[in-house]
This record gives C-alpha cells, sequence and structure tokens, in this order.
C-alpha cells in the first residue's frame, strides 16, 4: 500500500488548534475510505506527558493500550474514530532516552551520536513504524515553527520528502491571520514570515491553512498564495466557528480534501460528512439547559478535562439538552451547603492526584448524596465517594485513602498491591516499578458488571472495556460494611476481582467508575454513563 504523509506545523502563535484541524482533515480522509492515521510530536524533553502537571500540558489522554499522552490523541480518536495506540505520539525526550539506550549497549558500534543523523534517524524509524497499514499518515509537529526545540522534528521530516519521495508527501502549515481592528485590515506578514522561516529549514509548505476571527477574503489569499509560493485554492481560510464539529465541513468545504486526493493521486470517493450534519443539527436541536459542576483543582484551565468536557457534551447532544459546564474549585467548598453547589443540575468530580482539595470534593460528594442530586465519580471521584459513604454513613471517621494518609487507620483506598504496570515495550525495554512514569494501572482492562445494575442496564453487556490511569485501588477487605450500608460494588476487574464501579441504588444517580469512561466518548456515539447521567441531570429541576 502506498503511504502518503501529511506534516503538519504551526506558524506565528501557539494554541491555533493545530489538533483539531489535523483531526478534522483526518475525519475528511477517513470519510473518503482512506485508511488514515494521526501521529503527533511533541518537542519536550519528558518522556511523556504523563508526569507533568495539567497546568502545564492540559489532560493526559491515555489509549487503549496504556499510553499516557498528549490531550491531542483525544481529538483524533473523537474526530476519526480509530483508536490510538502507544506509537502515535512521541516527545523528544522519548527519543532521546530510545537512542541513549542504544547507545550504551553499544549498538552504534563506536560511532559519535550526533541529532543528525541519529536522533533525526529514530524520528523517521518511530513515523514509519506508527505507518503500518494506513494510506494517509497525518503528522502533526507540535509547538511552532521557530522554537530552538523542534528543529529536530523538522529537520527529520524535511528528509523523508527526500527518502519517500515528493510526491508522497504534503506539508501543511497552519497559520495566524490578524484582524487589525484599528486599521480594520487583515494582515497576512505573519504568515509570510512563518514561511519563511519554513523554507529556511527546507520546508515550502504545499497547503496553507489560514486561523483568523473571519474568513480571509479571496484577495488576501491570493496575496498569500503568491509570496508563499502555493496555488491558491491550497490556501484554506479555517475562521473561528462556535463548534469544533463544524470544522471538517468548513474544510471540506474549501476542497482541501480534493486537493490533497489530486496531489497524491488517490483516486477515493466524495466524502460522505452526514455523520457530522447529525452532530451539527444535534447541537442546535437542544430544548433545555443544564448545568454540571465539574469539581476539581484546575478551574482555570478546562483542557485539564478536555476529555471529561467533551464527553458531557457529546451527552447532551444524545438528549438534546445543552450542558452549561461550571468549574468548581473544591478548595473554596469549606461546607456541604455553598451556594455554589446549590444551582448544579448535578456533580461530577473527575480524576486526580494528590490531598489539595479533597475536603471540598469530600463535601460536594455528600450534598449530592443528601440532596438526590445526580452524582457521577471518575477515577479519583470514585475513591473518594468510598471514602465519603465509609466516614459519614457508615460512621467510620478513620476512613481515608493511603494516598492522602499514608499512616490511616482505616485505608479503604489503598496502593495497589498487584500492579499491572504499564510500559509500552514496542520500542524500550521494560521498567521496573520504581519511578513515577509510566508505574500505574494504565490502559484498557475488562471489567464484569453484576446483574441488575444500573451499569449493566446501561451498557448492555456483562463485560466492558475500559481504560484505566490510577495508582490507588479500593481495598476490597474494607468493602464489607460499606455495601451492607448501600453503596453496592456492581462492577469488578476481570483479572483480580478489585471494584470497578459503585452505586447507591435508593439515589435518583449515583455511580462512580475507577476507569475513565471519558476517553472513550465520541460526539457520534456518546458514552452510556455519561448519557445517563445528563438525562438523570436533566431531570432534576433547578432555577
Ligand atoms: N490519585 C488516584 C490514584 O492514583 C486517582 C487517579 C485518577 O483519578 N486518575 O489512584
Amino acid at each position: 500500500m502506498t503511504k502518503n504523509y501529511i506534516f503538519i506545523t504551526g506558524g506565528v502563535v501557539s494554541s491555533l488548534g493545530k489538533g483539531i484541524a489535523a483531526a478534522s482533515l483526518g475525519a475528511i480522509l477517513k470519510a473518503r475510505n482512506l485508511k488514515v492515521t494521526i501521529i503527533k510530536l511533541d518537542p519536550y524533553i519528558n518522556v511523556d506527558p504523563g508526569t507533568m502537571s495539567p497546568t502545564q500540558h492540559g489532560e493526559v489522554f491515555v489509549t487503549e493500550d496504556g499510553a499516557e499522552t498528549d490531550l491531542d490523541l483525544g481529538h483524533y480518536e473523537r474526530f476519526i474514530h480509530t483508536k490510538m495506540t502507544c506509537l502515535n505520539n512521541f516527545t523528544t525526550g522519548s527519543i532521546y532516552s530510545q537512542v541513549l539506550q542504544k547507545e550504551r549497549r553499544g549498538d552504534y558500534l563506536g560511532a559519535t551520536i550526533q541529532v543528525i543523523p541519529h536522533i533525526t534517524n529514530a524520528i523517521k524509524e518511530r513515523i514509519i513504524l506508527c505507518s503500518k497499514n494506513n494510506n494517509i499518515i497525518l503528522v502533526e509537529i507540535g509547538g511552532t515553527v521557530g522554537d530552538i526545540e523542534s528543529l529536530p522534528f523538522l529537520e527529520a521530516i524535511r528528509q523523508m520528502a527526500v527518502d519517500i519521495g515528493r510526491k508522497n508527501v504534503i506539508y501543511i502549515h497552519l497559520t495566524l491571520v490578524p484582524y487589525i481592528s484599528t486599521a480594520g485590515e487583515i494582515k497576512t506578514k505573519p504568515t509570510q514570515h512563518s514561511v519563511k522561516q519554513l523554507l529556511s529549514i527546507g520546508i515550502q509548505p504545499d497547503i496553507l491553512i489560514c486561523r483568523s476571527e473571519q474568513t480571509v477574503p479571496l484577495n488576501e489569499r491570493k496575496k498569500i498564495a503568491l509570496f508563499c509560493n502555493v496555488p491558491v485554492n491550497a490556501v484554506i481560510s479555517l475562521k473561528d466557528v462556535d463548534s469544533i464539529y463544524k470544522i471538517p465541513k468548513l474544510l471540506k468545504n474549501q476542497k482541501l480534501d480534493n486537493y490533497i486526493c489530486e496531489y497524491f493521486q488517490l483516486n477515493a470517493p466524495e466524502a460522505d460528512l452526514k455523520e457530522w450534519e447529525k452532530v451539527i443539527n444535534a447541537e442546535k436541536s437542544s430544548n433545555k439547559t443544564i448545568v454540571i459542576g465539574i469539581i476539581g483543582k484546575y478551574i482555570k484551565l478546562p483542557d485539564a478535562y478536555k476529555s471529561v468536557i467533551e464527553a458531557l457534551k457529546h451527552a447532551g447532544l444524545k438528549n438534546k439538552i445543552k450542558v452549561n459546564i461550571k468549574l468548581i474549585n473544591s478548595q473554596n467548598i469549606k461546607n456541604k451547603n455553598v451556594r455554589q453547589l446549590k444551582k448544579l443540575n448535578g456533580i461530577l468530580i473527575p480524576g486526580g492526584f494528590g490531598d489539595r482539595g479533597i475536603v471540598g470534593k469530600l463535601l460536594s460528594i455528600q450534598y449530592a448524596r443528601e440532596n438526590n442530586i445526580p452524582y457521577f465519580g471518575i477515577c479519583l471521584g470514585m475513591q473518594i465517594a468510598i471514602i465519603e459513604f465509609a466516614q459519614n454513613v457508615v460512621g467510620i471517621k478513620e476512613a481515608n485513602s493511603t494516598e492522602f494518609d499514608p499512616e490511616c487507620k482505616y485505608p479503604v483506598i489503598d496502593l495497589i498491591n498487584n500492579q499491572n504496570i504499564h510500559t509500552c515495550t514496542k520500542y524500550t525495554k521494560k521498567n521496573n516499578n520504581i519511578d513515577l512514569g509510566g508505574t500505574m494501572k494504565l490502559g484498557s482492562q475488562p471489567c464484569k458488571l453484576s446483574i441488575n445494575s444500573l451499569s449493566r442496564k446501561l451498557y448492555n453487556k456483562d463485560i466492558i472495556i475500559e481504560r484505566h490511569r490510577h495508582r490507588y485501588e479500593v481495598n476490597n477487605i474494607l468493602l464489607k460494611k460499606i455495601e451492607t450500608a448501600g453503596l453496592k460494588v456492581t462492577g469488578r476487574s476481570q483479572n483480580n476481582n478489585v471494584a470497578e464501579i459503585i452505586e447507591i441504588s435508593n439515589h435518583p444517580w449515583f455511580l462512580a467508575c475507577q476507569f475513565h469512561p471519558e476517553f472513550t466518548s465520541t460526539p457520534r456515539d456518546g458514552h452510556p454513563l455519561f448519557i445517563d447521567f445528563i438525562k438523570s441531570a436533566g431531570k432534576n429541576k433547578k432555577n
């Protein structure tokens, strides 16, 4: 199968939405029956984002095979409906680490190890490793052209056109075309400069995607085409839109996919974007609005909860409900009757690490439980729900997690003893169980659901497979009293019988899970737990 590569770089400024643009283009090409995959290259030195703070990097997205990756992989999965793997994202750090391991083993037979060719070769090998069984491989280069740290990636993708053949490589450059209101003009100069910078590295872009507030008019597109040496029909305008799901159509309307297929000489049927139309129509047809509170630590940073927020919106689409999301700082919740909680139709506590803000989370769960407010706990949100129930219903005041109090008397949540440590062995040797990075229960694991439970009804399956990312889990030995008091375990891991889902049945909707269902929700299908949570929150009347 001929492999065609589309390399996407960014220019002028960061945060232009390169990931969404790449995912949207992937979605159109997939809709043309092409086999598409997307790879994200991150120029930072961390081996993966697993140990990085969400304030630095946003959410850590977890793949089925247990890689901790950039959140853009979440967009890729949601847009192109293809499962990402540990090969779809790598960093400068992981490349260096791999090259250094080889150097220590003597694999280079005494050569001097250099950025070119050793680092660039390792980058190219990793791109090619991920290309198997695909006609189109989109490769998004993180950062902005001009950054020192992304140079080896740019050099590697420059070389790939020589290795593979220029006719099988397209370079797309995503830039900003600002509107200067005082002059009343759209400015093309930053784009020209950015392209110049790319040219100085040896890359002539074939397509320019211009991000702007308003559509870039033909005259300006002609000007960009002339100065940047690309045909005018390859200067694509990508204006701000109120929904990211409108972007595939916006790109298709400008025939970006036709241009690419002609360039690669691919004979692929027209893209059918009906599924996307449905999503956009569902967005328009919501007939009520509800407010869901996400109680967490990163309220100024919605990207920290990207997949959760997306999954809530997908569930809204499925219920024809507009979901407004309120990020609430758990540290501001000092008692269970705070006004902030009273306005919510539903409460969700997402995953998290460390003891900061735990008290506010315990109070929010108590409030939801006692006042029949739909509650959805995810990972940490399940662990805290168990602690809350043990403390306030069972009456064990010392119940806690050893994550927050290693010496606690009643550790209802404890370190995973038999840790199923993940390491992607496709390109490195297996780690020992000593590091913080890559030493959690990670990735997809099967879970058995109990008959007559809400989860069993919602999934309509006995065994489900969901993705994990945690170091602590429910302590089975201390569960009996809690279950007798009314909090039931309705899902258990298939391999070692650990609690994975809990439910309280005499409550309108109280469900929490140890895994992360948000990672598998898509705009087209939603996720059964999120869909039912929103349905139930929709019935919970608030003013
Ligand atoms: N901190 C908890 C653990 O390590 C929960 C992790 C999470 O919410 N992803 O088990």
